[in-house]
């Protein structure tokens, strides 16, 4: 199987957007918000509803406190004033009004972080939950969705995605609309208190601060996302560069690697400066606009006071309300961007949660029954792309128990047929069946429940090797994963290692040699032990050491179960029950290797042509054991080995 999952910095697939002008961004807006509500009442979880019931008290208490506050203050200045009386009951009066006003501030911030104690566990939830069952889904996709996008692009969506609704929780329902309430209620209590005059600017005031703070954000989005644009590709070119470690070295680019990330980095320099200087007019802009009506209501005060309808403890009121608003006011700006930004995050994720798996199981679709395991492609035809063809017209039956082998040229769709036979994709015609069942009509789990896989280039979890053998069968002991290893032919070079079954073999496998990844992939299919075997033979050459070894592996897996080998070296197939030639996704020729060879059609050519590398391999291997045991036997100090064997 060829890996296709190329590593291009140019394909950013992080957007999962419908259809253009399917929905308006609004519509898609409500959408998302609408989704919401039911993470903010968790069906079943009575904790959870108490816990939203008893926040939602915090808040309206911290408000109610809030707006008392002023009041307080007042009262406290009043009684202090000139005009007030000396006495010991006047002294008592402001004391007792400003401790008050002290404890009710604690009050305001003491109600405010109770919310958020007791909210936490709801947003906390709705996160867990929508996490878990995006990644679900996302594995629930099929292979082509996961070869046409970047798992690096995936991962950003669900976290972004899942941090966005925590986000959108939190502060529409704790700081938007608190907000607002305050602001109504403010003007409100002006209004009543000394005159429309009073609501009008306050009105006015923080209505062109709150149009003002919007019309700026949105502008300011454009450098922002150009700012995050950058900044992933940047990101991207990094990672990619570092990837790619080892081919950097073999071309000596480091050069060339460095500008190319720097001409990224150019991009994100320059939009983060237009993000920062336009952060300062928003600021400048917000101070102007507050402070103007700030004043302008002061000074209504200050004549108030002259004219004698108002105290200075009115004054210190009116001033108290509007300095009180400020700083839910100062935030709204970011906490603006941040919710669009967040629903735009959130409406990622919900796309993909929308994107319907490919291949998908029947209704009520049953169990596959495995009694001997024979498989069968009944005249297959298969395309990626419908303009493209890949298999025409393939047909074969292996009886269950025995082997078949796929040989023929590289992209003639050898591992086509696995991926078709694993229904990672379906045929275009004709039809597939184990034991007479066809496989679109079973649940897939079931399926590949009874297939084992050895693919061509494993891939092993970042984990320790014990983890990676158990992956085949999770439940089983530490004995049969060392047996599974024994009979894989690998247990003895796990003995080696100074950790042993517990080494950690790096990411992706990358502390293992390919034959040995391969092993491992062969002990962890004895694991799992399922009926129906399919074996992609690795491509790469491996010495001949290591492919006995491997083969009598494969031997031992495919003993008494039905198997398809995907061969490269022909020597595996030799005892195949029968071999298909494929060639441009055609069967050209069929049989038994004697038949094949005494035919003296493609397959002999092919296998003529095989014995010939192979006896000129073989040739090599001896010449260099050969040569190796003569510097062995010179009484070369250990460090002039070491030399010699590096310098070949
Ligand atoms: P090899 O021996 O090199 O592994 P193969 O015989 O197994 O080759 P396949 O991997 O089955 O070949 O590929 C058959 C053809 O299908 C190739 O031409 C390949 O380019 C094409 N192909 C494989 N996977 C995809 C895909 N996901 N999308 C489009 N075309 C694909």
């Amino acid at each position: 199987m060829t890996p296709r999952r190329a590593i291009s910095p140019h394909d950013s697939g992080s957007h999962f957007d419908p259809e253009p002008g399917e929905r308006s961004s609004q519509q898609l807006h409500w959408r998302t918000l609408r989704a919401l509500l039911p993470l903010l009442w968790p069906y079943g979880r009575i904790d959870l509803r108490l816990r939203v019931a008893a926040a939602i008290i915090a808040l309206i208490a911290a408000k109610a406190v809030t707006v008392y506050v002023p009041f307080l203050y007042k009262a406290a200045v009043d009684s202090l004033a000139p005009e007030a009386s000396a006495a010991l009951a006047a002294v008592a009066v402001p004391v007792a009004l400003i401790i008050a006003y002290g404890v009710s501030r604690i009050m305001m911030i003491g109600l405010a972080q109770l919310r958020d104690g007791l909210f936490a566990e709801v947003g906390q939830n709705a996160v867990r939950v929508v996490a878990v069952r995006t990644f679900r889904h996302i594995h629930a996709l099929s292979l082509r969705f996961h070869l046409d996008r970047r798992t690096g692009a995936l991962n950003r969506v669900i976290e972004r995605g899942t941090k966005g609704i925590e986000f959108l929780l939190r502060f529409t329902l704790f700081n938007i609309l608190p907000t607002i309430i305050e602001l109504i209620l403010v003007c409100g209590i002006l209004g009543w208190m000394f005159g429309i005059w009073y609501t009008a600017v306050t009105g006015l005031a923080m209505g062109l601060y709150i149009w003002f703070t919007f019309a700026v954000t949105e502008w300011r989005t454009a450098f922002r996302r150009q700012m995050n644009d950058r900044d992933a590709d940047a990101n991207t070119k990094a990672i990619d560069s570092l990837l790619n470690f080892e081919t950097v070295k073999y071309f000596g680019n480091e050069e060339h690697e460095a500008r190319r990330f720097d001409k990224s980095m150019i991009g994100y320099e320059a939009a983060a400066v237009k993000t920062t200087t336009s952060l300062a007019w928003l600021n400048t802009g917000q101070t102007v606009i507050f402070t103007a009506g700030l004043t302008a209501i002061m000074l209504m005060a200050g004549f108030g006071i002259a004219r004698g309808t108002m105290t200075i403890g009115d004054f210190v009121l009116v001033n108290a309300f509007l300095i009180q608003l400020y700083q839910p006011l100062n935030l709204l700006g970011s906490v603006y961007r941040e919710i669009k930004q967040s629903l735009i995050d959130m409406e990622a994720m919900f796309n993909l949660l929308d994107v319907a798996p490919e291949i998908a199981d029947r209704e009520a679709a049953p169990d596959l029954k495995v009694e001997g395991g024979e498989v069968a492609f009944d005249h297959v035809s298969f395309a990626y792309d419908a303009e493209r063809g890949i298999l025409h017209d393939v047909s074969f039956r292996v009886p269950a128990g025995n082997t078949l082998a796929l040989v023929g040229p590289s992209g003639a769709g050898k591992s086509t047929i696995s991926r078709l036979l694993f229904r990672f994709y379906e045929p275009v015609e004709g039809r597939i069946l184990i034991d007479g069942q066809d496989i679109r009509e079973v649940k897939q789990k079931s399926l590949r429940a009874a297939i084992g896989m050895v693919p061509q280039d494993t891939v092993l979890f970042n984990d320790t090797i014990r983890y990676n053998i158990r992956y085949g069968r999770p439940d089983a002991t530490d004995e049969e994963v060392e047996n599974a290893a024994r009979l894989a032919q690998i247990a003895d070079f796990i003995a080696k290692l100074p950790s042993g079954y517990d080494t950690m073999v790096g990411e992706r496998g990358l502390k293992l040699s390919g034959g040995e990844k391969q092993r491992v992939a062969i002990a962890r299919t004895i694991l799992k032990n399922p009926p129906i075997l399919l074996l992609d033979e690795a491509t790469s050459a491996l010495d001949s050491h290591t492919e006995k070894e491997i083969q009598a592996a494969l031997r031992q897996v495919s003993h008494n179960r039905t198997t398809l080998i995907i061969a490269h070296r022909l020597s595996t197939v030799v005892e195949a029950d029968e071999i298909l030639v494929l060639e441009h996704g055609r069967i050209v020729e069929r049989g038994r290797h004697g038949d094949l060879v005494a035919r003296g059609g493609k397959y002999a050519a092919m296998w003529n042509r095989q014995r010939e590398v192979d006896r000129v391999r073989e040739q090599l291997e001896e010449t260099l054991a050969h040569e190796t045991e003569i510097e062995m036997s010179d009484s070369a100090p250990a460090g002039a080995v070491s030399e010699i064997d590096q310098t070949r």
